[in-house]
């Protein structure tokens, strides 16, 4: 199986937030994780969201009021919408982006939101889905060969064209570019071009056709393929974290449908407000809808209890 594979299912037509009590579903969620043989994560926006790496309110207005300032606030809500502003100029694209790259990718070390996913899985056989672009997972523990983050990286450019499958690492460049940033556009000189047709480059985000899935992207492709396949037939535990209605084609039905077609896997779904299961999965599934980050770490003190 890879990854256009995986990528099957619907939305399902029982979904319901369980009635259990939160402690009881603390309690199935260790269990459940205790008795895997492996574990397959999948992670989306609410996670990073829980441990911190917020994108509106006061953390958009601390860091972007300047810009908010320039380009209205209308159209500067938060650093979600911020990214899809029309900037004018490269000057001007580079002078946001390299501040956004910064202050989510760059800066911010592994959070203990990430590093408590890790400390629940680091002993058993386990492997990343995710679409954040964040790179927590590797700053928390996890091995760079054990991550598939299938929507791109905010340390990476590429040509905006994908005239070629190559991205580039920018991180140096941003960070240059951050202090030599002035009326929120960066010098001329330092506008990135594309190095094989001279056109204009963009971040390596996954949002038109023109995304570049470089040599990288395609191992992990190839090693989430192999780890599903391998382990399609042992107790495995789906644990998705922030996953919600935004994109649910690419973790949240997939992992349903892996539900539906086999009975040894299990699903634990962490979620702040969107916890729904469906209710058909039974006891195979836990939907806890609490802040994630409280609820790992009372599903770790709940293992550590039974130890
Ligand atoms: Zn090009």
């Amino acid at each position: 199986m890879n990854f256009n594979e995986f990528l099957s299912g619907r939305p399902a037509n029982d979904y319901v937030f369980q009635k259990m009590d939160y402690n009881e579903q603390i309690g199935k969620a260790a269990d459940l994780l205790q008795e895997a043989d492996v574990v397959l994560i999948g992670a989306g926006a609410g996670l990073s969201t829980a441990a911190g790496l917020t994108y509106g309110g006061k953390r958009f207005t601390d860091n972007f009021q300047e810009y908010i300032d320039k380009y209205g606030s209308m159209y500067m809500t938060d650093m979600y919408s911020a990214g899809f502003f029309p900037f004018p100029t490269g000057e001007a694209k580079w002078g946001y982006w390299a501040k956004h790259s910064y202050i989510n990718r760059i800066e911010p070390e592994g959070l203990p939101v990430y590093k408590a996913v890790y400390k629940l899985v680091e002993h058993k056989e386990h492997f990343v889905l995710t679409t954040n672009v964040d790179h927590q997972f590797e700053k928390s523990g996890f091995e760079e060969d054990n991550i598939f983050a299938t929507q791109g990286d905010y340390g990476l450019i590429q040509c905006a064209k994908g005239c070629h499958q190559k991205t580039y690492d920018a991180i140096e460049s941003f960070k240059q570019m951050v202090p030599a940033t002035k009326d929120c556009k960066i010098p001329s000189h330092m506008v990135p071009k594309c190095p094989v047709c001279g056109g204009v480059m963009v971040m390596n985000l996954r949002c038109d056709q023109y995304f570049v899935e470089d040599e990288h992207w395609h191992e992990q492709d190839e090693k989430f393929g192999a780890f599903l396949t391998d382990n399609m037939d042992k107790k495995m535990v789906l644990f998705e974290l922030g996953v919600g209605f935004n994109t649910p084609t690419i973790i949240r039905f997939p992992f349903e449908n892996l539900l539906r077609e086999h009975e040894n896997i299990s699903l634990i779904r962490l979620n702040l407000n969107e916890a729904v299961v469906p209710e058909s999965f039974e006891n195979r599934a836990i939907g806890i809808n609490e802040d994630i980050g409280k609820v790992l770490s009372d599903i770790y003190v709940n293992i550590e209890k039974g130890k």
